[in-house]
């Protein structure tokens, strides 16, 4: 078969593999970057609703987990928010802050994808879409083989991301990948991904799909504010999405549905009135939404009818309603894949394997999860600009 000579193979054409291609292209280097989907970075493509949240004007090591919170800040102080908004300014791209220092394009994400290979265009990156890889070997240099060719490089880069949204062609090779070069993995686990009720839970707030409420989320030592979300099965939104990359099977998730207000006082200034609970409550929390509350933990009466103790003790439950998940949505629901290739495995400074010399990983295949906001895009710019310097 025939073998064609490259100085450095992508695999993947997401967001990271991209970045590197044309940093790499930029020191004329001769780049072949080979994807099995048939079109660029479909992720990058859906992200942000159709907007791609693309970065964050506050991003730092603490927007992202990881088994070591300092592997990021190498990459992260060296491709600034500001980089990636003015490579979109270069191309014309127009974008906005929303809540949260999040920035967003104002029109479509295929306007970033588009923008991205334009650029691997003008540094002659090579592209390769629906080209699966059927193995790789390392004799001297890298052998990557397809069905049609084996590509050779000294220098392999695996950005193939996280197996989140499978239906966009993600897939666990790069774990498989690191696995088969003796390197330690984190198991991928869902992230930013929706909650499902536990059957009792279930049986009272199936039925409120669609409301929408602003809270406090929170699980162990980690506190998220934002909307959470009723779907058919469970609970989404930022607020839950977020809570959900840190929560684990069997834990609780306590959510305070009235952040802003002291719900006590205001149950304790109505408590010789003849008003209904729900409705008192109904001024600072949907109705249906509180109905369906009451019937689970307080049913509810006119408000002079209850002792001050349970009043007390209501107005505890809605600063902390507790649930335990019964799991999440899984990997066709989340925006993310947790864990990934060690990151002690890698160089922090340009993502190459320690242990194998002309081996990189970079972008969400990596053991670095970002917060919702533009951070998993952003930490997939900055790992691929790092690796794109030297490889
Ligand atoms: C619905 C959705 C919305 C999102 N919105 C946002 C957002 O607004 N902001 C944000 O910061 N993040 C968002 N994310 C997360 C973000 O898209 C990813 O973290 C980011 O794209 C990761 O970049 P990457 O280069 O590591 O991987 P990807 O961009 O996923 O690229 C991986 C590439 O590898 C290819 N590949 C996979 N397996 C193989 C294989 N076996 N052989 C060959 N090629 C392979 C894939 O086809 C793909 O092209 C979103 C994710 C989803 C699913």
């Amino acid at each position: 078969m025939q073998i064609i000579q490259k100085d450095v193979i992508i695999i993947g054409a997401g967001a990271s593999g991209l970045m590197c291609a044309i940093e790499a292209g930029k020191r004329g280097r001769r780049v072949l970057v080979l994807d099995h989907a048939d079109r660029l970075a479909k992720k990058v493509q859906v992200s942000g609703g159709g907007r791609c949240n693309f970065t964050n004007r506050d991003v730092r090591a603490e927007h992202y987990y990881s088994s070591n919170p300092h592997f990021c800040k190498s990459a992260l102080a060296r491709y600034a928010p500001d980089d990636f908004m003015a490579f979109l300014t270069k191309h014309k791209i127009a974008f906005a802050e929303k809540e949260g220092e999040q920035l967003f394009c104002l029109r479509s994400a295929s306007l970033v994808v588009h923008a991205l290979q334009q650029e691997c265009i003008k540094f002659a990156v090579e592209i390769l879409l629906g080209h699966p890889v059927k193995s790789i070997a390392r004799p001297e240099a890298f052998e990557v083989m397809t069905k049609d060719a084996t590509y050779r490089a000294e220098a392999l880069v695996i950005a193939t991301g996280g197996c989140s949204y499978p239906k966009l062609g993600a897939t666990d090779f790069g774990l498989r990948i690191a696995r088969q070069f003796g390197l330690n993995i984190v198991p991928f686990t869902p992230a930013l991904v929706p909650l499902l009720f536990s059957e009792r839970d279930a049986k009272h707030f199936a039925g409120l799909s669609g409301i929408s409420l602003d809270v406090e989320a929170a699980c162990r030592n980690h506190r998220f504010r934002g909307n959470a979300l009723f779907t058919h099965k469970g609970l989404s939104g930022p607020s839950i999405l977020q809570i959900s990359t840190v929560w684990r099977a069997g834990e609780e998730i306590v959510v305070n549905l009235v952040p802003d207000t002291d719900i006590l006082e205001v149950l304790m200034n109505h408590r010789l009135s003849a008003i209904e609970l729900h409705n008192l409550i109904a001024r600072f929390l949907p109705k249906r939404f509180i109905q369906a509350w009451c019937k689970a933990y307080a049913p509810s009466r006119p408000l002079n009818t209850y002792p001050d103790k349970e009043l007390k003790s209501i107005a505890g439950m809605l600063h902390e309603w507790t649930i335990i998940p019964a799991g999440t949505e899984g990997y066709a629901k989340a925006e993310v894949a947790a864990g990934g290739v060690d990151t002690d495995e890698l160089s922090s400074k340009t993502m190459e394997a320690k242990k194998v010399p002309g081996l990189y990983f970079i972008g969400e295949v990596l053991d670095v999860t970002g917060q919702l906001g533009g951070y998993n895009l952003h930490w997939a710019w900055a790992s691929g600009f790092a690796a794109g310097q030297v490889a």
